[in-house]
């Protein structure tokens, strides 16, 4: 039987790309899976209201009221929580050097890549102390936690940057408690915010990892997935670069 048979699972920005293919993932292997996303459109257009194990929730992660009325509806529903992905991230301007980037899209690209998730993880690490107090959370960082973004812009690698210490020191604050704490960093993934960011020149970009391609949101899923099991039973404040090689050399 699947260690996520019936585990309760949050994954924040489920309807798209990355976090699509993690909570199709964790459906697939029997979890309850949690959806949250901006867009109950999306939800209802997407593949996962066809699994009984998935439901949604409307929030807006960069609203921290948003983020309190998340978790009051999870709490409330009395079936606690087990394993949660903070997936859900923006880009903001890429190719804009710090000389011309806004600082009100500063602004968003930290609320959203780092204090929401600041904000989820009190109230994750809350939950699952509460249920099982034996659980796991995975971050979903970037290469751009580790160097700079070669398109992303000084927000965007700053604000990974702050993920993977967010992800390091709560990890070691958790150490002893039985919740694991980790980040996955992918590499240049096909999504649909890197087409946004690329165009049509993403399907040429296989080149920026050595594997010679581009890296499907399922890898990083079965990434994520292999964090939350118990094959990682001693992996904790760990950055996993899921990457084809790109931080290797
Ligand atoms: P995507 O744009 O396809 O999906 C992002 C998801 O986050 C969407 O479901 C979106 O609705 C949700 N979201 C955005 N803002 C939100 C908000 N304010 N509140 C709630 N949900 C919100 O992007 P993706 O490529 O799947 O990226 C997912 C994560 O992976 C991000 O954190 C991103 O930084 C990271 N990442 C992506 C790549 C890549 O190449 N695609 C590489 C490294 C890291």
């Amino acid at each position: 039987m699947s260690f996520f048979k019936d585990k309760h699972i949050l994954v924040t920005g489920g309807t798209s790309g990355i976090g699509l293919a993690c909570a199709e993932h964790f459906l697939k292997l029997g979890g309850k899976v949690i959806i949250v996303g901006r867009t109950e459109r999306t939800w209802l257009e997407g593949p996962l209201p066809a699994y009984t194990g998935a439901s949604f929730i409307r929030a807006d992660l960069a609203d921290r009221q948003h983020v309190g009325r998340l978790f009051e509806k999870i709490a409330g529903s009395g079936e606690g929580l087990d394993i949660a992905v903070n997936n859900a991230g923006m880009q903001g301007l890429s190719f804009t050097a710090i000389d011309d980037y806004p600082l009100s899209v500063w602004d968003d690209v930290i609320a959203l890549n780092l204090s929401a998730v600041f904000h989820c993880m009190k109230h994750e690490l809350a939950l699952i102390t509460a249920t099982s107090k034996v659980g796991s959370i995975v971050n979903i960082a970037s290469v751009a936690g580790l160097r700079a973004s070669f398109s992303g812009g000084a927000a965007y690698t700053a604000s990974k940057h702050g993920l993977v210490g967010l992800t390091r020191a709560t990890a070691l604050e958790h150490a002893r408690t039985g919740i694991r704490i980790n980040c996955v960093c992918p590499g240049l993934v096909r999504t649909p915010m890197s087409s946004r960011e690329l165009g049509a020149e993403l399907e040429n970009h296989g080149w920026v990892h050595p594997m010679g391609r581009l890296c499907r949101p399922e890898e990083i899923a079965e990434a994520v997935a292999w964090l939350c099991s118990p094959g990682a039973s001693f992996i904790t404040g760990s950055t996993l670069p899921v990457d084809g090689g790109l931080m290797a050399g």
